[in-house]
């Protein structure tokens, strides 16, 4: 599958547990759901997901007098499989665009989680599609952020809008939302810098980055993502539950997948947040970054 490379660690890990855990099946017991819950919790899962899966899992068994390995087998993949898409209304994960004029899509998160290179990655998709794509260095804060963000912009090939250390980032955004319109780019990405030890500057900064944007292009920005890195699990957790209440986000991109033997985190991203992962980064390269494929995932850590 497309997840080949990036998911070798949680196949080892998480895959592999669980694929042990059925080899060593003799019958659908109280034990056999406590190690179930146990793996499931150690491969950043959550608690709470585990649990809902342990149940829900116990129901189907009785309900399919579920017994031999293969069975037990199917049930558990078809559940992974549906806390995506049977789990609420908005299990839309696909990225969304204009109809007319620039796309906008903003990043949040905080530092070091994989803003920037996502962007980087992104454009070069859009770039090898034809699009003419625009990125803006709204990350004025951390050092170094606006020369990361053009060194990307030159390696793709793309153009930037930058500005001195410190700037305000809305007037980043705004140098960034005129060009785009006025030079019909058809994508603009926006970094932006994710502080949350000052929710409420954050709130403002955000609101104001997004003022800027609408003013220009109503129906913009047509995706809020916000970079979580799935190495850090539970705390990656925590973190989307504070942006949520800082911006409306429309969907997560979960990097350094490949850098975690725990993939379990996707699954707690969608039961406990209820919101669409809708990329993932397999690594630092920019052919790594993907679409999200709930079945793909699944099947790639079990095969
Ligand atoms: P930002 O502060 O959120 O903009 O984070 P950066 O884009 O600077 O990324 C921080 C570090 O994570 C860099 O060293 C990136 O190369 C690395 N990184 C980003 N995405 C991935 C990924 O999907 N896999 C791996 N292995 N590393 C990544």
């Amino acid at each position: 599958t497309r997840y080949d490379k990036g998911l070798a660690k949680s196949r080892k890990g998480f895959g592999a547990k669980i694929n042990a855990l059925l080899a060593n099946f003799r019958r659908v017991d109280e034990d056999f759901f406590e190690e179930l819950e146990e793996t499931l919790i150690e491969a950043d899962v959550g608690f709470e997901t585990a649990m809902k899966i342990s149940d829900e899992l116990q129901d189907e068994v009785k309900l399919r007098n579920a017994k031999s390995k293969s069975d037990v087998s199917d049930a558990i993949i078809e559940r992974l499989v549906d806390i995506y898409e049977n789990e609420g209304q908005d299990e839309d994960n696909t990225l969304h665009f204009a109809s007319e004029g620039p796309t906008v899509f903003l990043f949040v998160g905080v530092n070091g989680v994989g803003k920037t290179t996502t962007i980087g990655k992104l454009a070069h998709r859009y770039q090898q599609e034809g699009k003419k794509v625009l990125l803006a260095a709204g990350d004025t804060f951390r050092a170094g952020a606006i020369e990361q963000l053009a060194e990307w912009g030159k390696r793709v090939g793309v153009d930037v809008v930058t500005k001195p250390e410190k700037s305000d980032p809305a007037a980043v955004v705004y140098d960034a939302v005129i060009k785009a319109k006025k030079e019909d780019y058809d994508i603009l990405l926006v970094d932006t810098a994710g502080r949350l030890q000052n929710k409420v500057n954050l709130m403002k900064e955000l609101d104001k980055i997004k003022r800027v944007i609408t003013r220009e292009l109503p129906d913009a920005p047509q995706e809020v993502l916000l970079a979580l890195d799935a190495t850090t699990g539970q705390n990656a957790l925590t973190q989307a539950k504070q942006f949520k209440e800082v911006t409306d986000v429309t969907g997560i991109v979960l990097t350094k997948l490949d850098g975690t033997a725990r993939g379990g985190i996707v699954l707690a991203i969608r039961n406990e947040l209820h919101l669409p992962v809708k990329l993932v980064g397999l690594g630092e390269k920019m052919d790594d970054l993907r679409d999200f494929s709930p079945e793909e995932f699944v099947y790639g850590l079990f095969k």
